[in-house]
């Protein structure tokens, strides 16, 4: 596997090479849609560390609902079509200043809105392992991108597990922070009060970095929250920090599928082998977690989806009668079929008369659920749980319906609900696909979280797509596109 000091030296001494080699790669996979590694490198001179900082030159991909300045937002929406980005998120100003080059857009579900990438009104990204199926979602251009080498390491959001399950369906890592870790400034916002930006990658080592440069309190956040708590194994070079004694594995009658059920059982053996205690729980918040999260979702969304409304945001028709016809034009021509049909499902869970009925139970299920993993967390350091019930599906109607992909969120939308960081963890390769499971911890766990993944792929070795065993980096040290 390539350091992160190779892709520094494969991006910034080849640019020529590396630009060329992901264009030609992206024309299969469909991971961008905005691509331009020169358009930040030399953009601000002095931001750039250069040296010894771990993360400078090292190129990076973003999620197209997270502003990157002078690169497209388009929330894979219609509505914001060709809308550039004047500023900078504080995570990319962050990671910028540390000297990490942003170098383009990866596709997503509709503002965040679903689980394949397929809600995207901008076109299709394909899984690296099966180009005929589905990356995942809402993060799946940037899981497909680390997935099949073009970047190291990729920004997402996850609202109800959309970093955790495109890294899953792509064989990657996935990690989901607690929520307030990573300033959500300039994230376009789907469901505030759940969603965190997260970061999809290659191995945990380069997750840790970014999380390190990218985390922390900011002002304009806040929800904002000091860093994940311990030391950084990594950089300190220790690497035999303790693991913990007990996880949890969640049991039950999960209904997974076949691969899925073998990767949770290998994952539990490679566990079980480094030592760790392991035993099985049951939570009583699972079937009713996912119910909870779609009505503050949607309730969340209809509010945050307002501003789009042809006047302040959102391109709008050239004519219009009057005001109303201008506002009714730009959201039914603009927002697709998903986003329009949570908007309506959102406005009617807050209807007067009905809050009680759908939001406040939701509220309240939510408390339960945060109670339930805390009341867990006394005694165990670990929940392992899977990450979705299936491997990447087919696209279109070969594969999940939009119904089932919603209760398929149930193992996701728990760490959202209770604001916990959750990891999702390579655990092999079953008929040709990855399957992924999440380890979840305590608030401000991460780095427990990415060691221990780190030592458990000692037992569990990470796989690579057979189109893409190496990654661009690779490819360009070995000298191919000279
Ligand atoms: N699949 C979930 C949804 O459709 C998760 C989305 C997300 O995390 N952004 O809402």
């Amino acid at each position: 596997m390539s350091s992160s000091t190779d892709w520094k030296r494969a991006f910034s001494d080849y640019p020529g090479p590396y630009e060329r080699l992901v264009r030609a790669a992206d024309t299969e996979i469909g991971a961008f849609l905005d691509f331009d590694p020169s358009r930040r490198t030399n953009a601000a001179p002095g931001s750039v560390s250069g040296g010894d900082d771990p993360l400078a030159d090292l190129p990076f991909a973003v999620k197209d609902n997270i502003a990157v300045r002078d690169f497209q937002l388009s929330c894979g929406s219609k509505i914001l079509g060709d809308h550039v980005a004047p500023y900078d998120a504080t995570v990319i100003s962050r990671l910028t200043a540390a000297g990490m080059v942003p170098v383009g857009k990866t596709n997503l579900d509709e503002f965040g809105m679903g689980s394949s990438t397929d809600n995207s009104a901008l076109g299709q990204t394909h899984n690296p392992w099966d180009l005929t199926r589905v990356p995942g979602g809402s993060s799946g251009g940037s899981a497909a991108a680390v997935a099949a080498g073009l970047v190291p390491i990729a920004l997402g959001s996850d609202t109800g597990g959309s970093v955790r399950q495109p890294a899953a369906f792509c064989g990657v890592y996935g990690l989901k922070p607690t929520y307030g870790m990573l300033s959500r400034y300039g994230l376009v916002a789907y469901a505030s009060s759940l969603e965190t930006i997260g970061i999809i990658g290659a191995d945990p080592a380069t997750i840790e970095e970014t999380l390190h440069s990218a985390a922390g309190m900011d002002e304009r956040d806040q929800t904002s929250i000091a860093s994940p708590r311990g030391v950084r194994v990594h950089s300190a070079g220790t690497s035999e920090t303790s693991l913990p004694a007990r996880a949890a594995f969640l049991a039950g009658d999960l209904d997974l599928d076949e691969p899925t059920r073998a990767g949770y059982q290998r994952f539990r053996s490679a566990v079980e082998e480094l030592g760790v205690a392991t035993e099985e729980v049951e939570l009583s918040t699972t079937e009713v977690a996912v119910s909870a999260y779609y009505t503050i979702a949607t309730a969340e969304a209809s509010a945050n989806l307002a501003r789009f409304n042809g006047v302040r945001y959102g391109n709008r028709p050239i004519y219009a009668e009057n005001p109303e016809e201008l506002v009714r034009r730009t959201r039914s021509e603009g927002f697709g079929p998903e986003v329009l049909m949570r908007i309506l499902l959102g406005t009617y869970v807050l209807r007067s008369g009905f809050q009680e009925q759908y939001y406040q139970r939701a509220q309240k299920i939510r408390t339960a659920v945060r109670n339930e993993l805390d009341a867990l967390f006394e005694h165990y350091e670990l929940l392992i749980l899977p990450v979705f019930p299936t491997v990447a599906f087919p696209h279109g109607d070969a594969g999940l319906s939009p119904f089932q992909q919603k209760l398929a969120d149930r193992f996701t939308t728990l760490a959202n609900l209770a604001a916990l960081p959750a990891l999702s963890i390579p655990a092999g390769v079953y008929g040709g696909l990855p399957v992924g499971i999440q380890a979840m911890g305590p608030a401000r766990s991460e780095l427990q979280l990415l060691e221990f993944a780190r030592r458990l792929a000692t037992k569990l070795p990470v796989e690579h797509p057979p189109e893409y065993q190496e990654s661009i980096c690779d490819r360009i040290l070995a000298g191919e596109g000279a």
